[in-house]
């Protein structure tokens, strides 16, 4: 594969942020996808929400898989930490660098197959190990890469280029989540970077697993009258329930004023709050069960639900309940590591 690197030239009014960074430092190298395709737009948003949250990139971990959005990794932050892994493994890698050092801030970009076919398996082992990783899911229902084939994300009622429909009941990614217990679930749109910026932010600093299927339309192979992942139809469809306003770092005094009853703060583990605007009146955004419910009631009547669909006040993730140490595992010395004959020996006495 070649990498075109970006010219950087850069305007030197450009605003820099508190690390003195602009946000041309949070991009990498040229996409080399179609021109109009979703994934780019998703692209510029996780760019968007790093530079925003003053994240250094070192500190991020840039995971994926195969297909034309596990490509997407290259095209951001360049200066992180990145691994490119086969098809539908991103989760199993994700999950060995997590295990060696938690101290990185893991971002996984998956695509609907390499997530909800090959990697199906993966993905709910990453949920249920609860994986503190934000996990996005670049969702145009088919495969780009390999000429539009349908995915398993596909709706039955969606038509291909050529008229086909979709024989098979499709997997929806947030819904699956939910079930599996990932502690914050979230659906977007490429081309509302109003909500996909917020929901990155709250992803990245959210303690847990945190999933956000993103509807990406493929301008090449998946855009056309009768597809239900093109622009237009999400236009029509689009329905959003909770509208993550804003993410507050901790630091950071509330400056925007809102109508009072329609907002509520929500007080993350690190003392940073997310801002949510209700828009359904009978939704709560605590109860899996009532936001699955919720859900597919909407889907059946033909509506895309988008926002926050599911956050967990509490959540757990996989260090704290192997009760690990504090610090990356890489840095264990090995003197901890292995205590020395005598250690062992009584051990072995114990259990005799
Ligand atoms: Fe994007 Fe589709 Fe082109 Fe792949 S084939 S880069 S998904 S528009």
């Amino acid at each position: 594969m070649t990498w075109l690197p970006k010219p950087k030239i850069a305007h030197p009014q450009l605003p820099k942020n508190a690390l003195g960074m602009t946000r041309r430092d949070y991009e990498g190298v040229l996409s080399t996808l179609c021109a109009g395709c979703g994934h780019d737009s998703i692209t510029a948003a996780i760019i968007s929400a790093a530079w925003e949250m003053d994240l250094p990139p070192h500190r991020v971990g840039k995971m994926s898989g195969i297909g034309c959005s596990s490509k997407t990794p290259a095209y951001f932050l360049g200066a992180a930490h990145g691994f490119n892994s086969v098809h539908g493994r991103m989760p199993s890698v994700a999950t060995g660098a997590y295990c060696a050092n938690r101290d990185l801030i893991y971002l996984g970009v998956s695509g609907d197959g390499d997530t909800a076919s090959i990697g199906l398996g993966q993905f709910a082992h990453a949920i249920r190990r609860k994986l503190r990783m934000l996990y996005i899911v670049e969702n145009n229902g088919c495969y780009g890469l390999t000429k539009g084939q349908f995915s398993a994300t596909a709706d039955p009622d969606s038509k291909s280029k050529k008229g086909e429909t979709v024989p098979f009941s499709p997997i929806d990614p947030a819904l699956f989540a939910i079930n599996m217990g990932a502690s914050f679930v979230a659906r977007s749109f490429s081309g509302d970077k109003e909500q996909l910026v917020p929901l990155i932010k709250a992803g990245l600093a959210h303690k847990g697993f945190a999933m956000i299927d993103v509807v990406s339309p493929c301008v090449t192979f998946n855009n056309h009258e009768g597809s239900t992942k093109s622009y237009d139809y999400m236009r029509e469809h689009e329905e959003e329930i909770i509208d993550l306003v804003d993410w507050i770092p901790p630091e950071r005094e509330i400056t925007t004023s809102y109508g009072e009853g329609e907002t509520v703060d929500v007080t993350m583990h690190d003392g940073s709050r997310v801002r949510l605007r209700k828009l359904a009146k009978d939704y709560d955004v605590h109860d899996p069960v009532a936001a699955g419910a919720f859900i597919q009631r909407r889907r059946h009547a033909g509506e895309i639900v988008t926002g926050l669909l599911y956050l967990d006040r509490a959540p757990r993730e996989l260090h704290d309940i192997m009760g690990t140490v504090d610090g990356p595992l890489r840095d264990v010395a090995m003197r901890d590591l292995c205590p020395g004959s005598a250690a062992l020996a009584k051990i072995n006495a114990s259990l005799r």
